[in-house]
């Protein structure tokens, strides 16, 4: 198959996977070739600093003809990574699916299937999610928010084994975003998208790579990247509390005219101006959102940065993407 186009490619982003990757080699390979089709697997290396790139390219050598190797740089991310991929895919379909097992790799076939049905998308949920209790719950709530603040209609946001067909997977070559969720993206793009839903296991080993931290920004990516509905309230919730103050400065006004001079209720003052502060700061705060992320676009840095890749048959990228490559002498 070295030469002909393969029919799936799948897609894998690796960021310090030592502890997983043997498994995962054991487990991935046997379940896609028993889908009996012409395939490839693309791994990119997430600038990890373990083992994890010595063992993709002992995988290289065992099977050289399904195998690519995409090797960033430094760490750029989960979606970049998988950005890279998807400039680099030969395959009528894409399946990404992560490293740490979370997704069992025999669910390809299901997606694969509706893919082949003609589903240009598709989506997935997680049949009960093995992941820490607060992550469950921060993630069902976020749900919510999304589900009503942008245009993006999905299940389960979280979950990244997903299916994508050749135009979703152009379009999305094609798109000049800085910071983007790709599913979201596909969502958009699709014209026949599909959801269904898939296992989930505990991680398989290691730990997870998103700090507290990293999965805020990664809503906020969401948020602000998908919609301007957060904006357009933060000025409806302030149009509103003005006409609030308004009154109350009438009225405030009214009493010091009729009853004279009062001190009472210094305290409660304090509490509604610290409320309104608060406020106010994070509108700050949400403004300055949509700006780093205009700053971000403008500066025109590019998405990723590849140090190399180990592949049979050298394959030139799509163009468009704005990811820069540096191939070894
Ligand atoms: N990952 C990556 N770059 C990053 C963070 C994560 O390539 O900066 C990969 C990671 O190796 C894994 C997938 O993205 O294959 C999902 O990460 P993880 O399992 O840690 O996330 P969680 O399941 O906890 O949401
Ligand atoms: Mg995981």
């Amino acid at each position: 198959m070295n030469d002909t186009a393969p029919v799936l490619s799948v897609v894998i982003p690796v960021y310090n996977e030592e502890e997983v990757l043997p498994t995962l080699f054991e487990r991935l390979y046997p379940a896609l070739d028993a889908l009996g089709r012409p395939y490839e697997v693309l791994f990119v290396n997430d600038g990890s600093r373990d083992g994890s790139v010595a063992l993709l390219k002992d995988q290289f050598r065992r099977r050289p003809a399904e195998t690519r190797v995409i090797l960033l740089q430094v760490n750029f991310g989960q979606h970049a990574a998988i950005l890279a991929a998807f400039a680099r895919a030969r395959g009528a379909y894409l399946i990404t699916l992560d490293a740490d097992l979370q997704n069992p790799p025999e669910e390809v076939g299901k997606l694969l299937r509706e893919l082949e049905a003609g589903h240009d998308y598709v989506g997935t949920w997680r049949a009960n999610r093995q992941d820490l209790w607060w992550r469950r719950i921060a993630s069902q709530f976020v749900n919510l928010i999304r589900e009503r603040m942008t245009p993006i209609k999905m299940t389960d946001h979280g979950c990244m084994l997903r299916g994508y067909a050749r135009s979703v997977i152009d379009a999305i070559n094609a798109t000049r975003e800085n910071v983007t969720f790709i599913p979201a993206l596909a969502s958009l793009y699709a014209a026949n998208p599909t959801e269904i839903e898939v296992k989930h296991d505990e991680r398989a080993a290691g730990a997870s790579k998103y700090s507290l931290y990293r999965l805020i920004r990664l809503t906020f990516d969401l948020m602000t990247g998908f919609s301007t509905v957060p904006l357009q309230a933060f000025s409806l919730a302030g149009l509103v509390l003005s006409m609030l103050s308004g009154a109350l400065v009438v009225y405030l006004l009214g009493r010091r005219l009729v009853l004279g001079p009062e001190v009472d209720g210094v305290f409660t003052l304090f509490a509604i101006v610290f409320f309104f502060l608060g406020i106010a700061l994070f509108g700050i705060g949400l403004l300055g959102e949509y700006i780093g992320r205009i700053y971000v676009q403008v500066r025109q840095r590019p998405r990723y940065i590849i140090g190399a890749v180990l592949e049979q048959t050298p394959h030139v990228p799509a163009a468009g993407t704005n990811g820069i490559e540096r191939r070894a002498p």
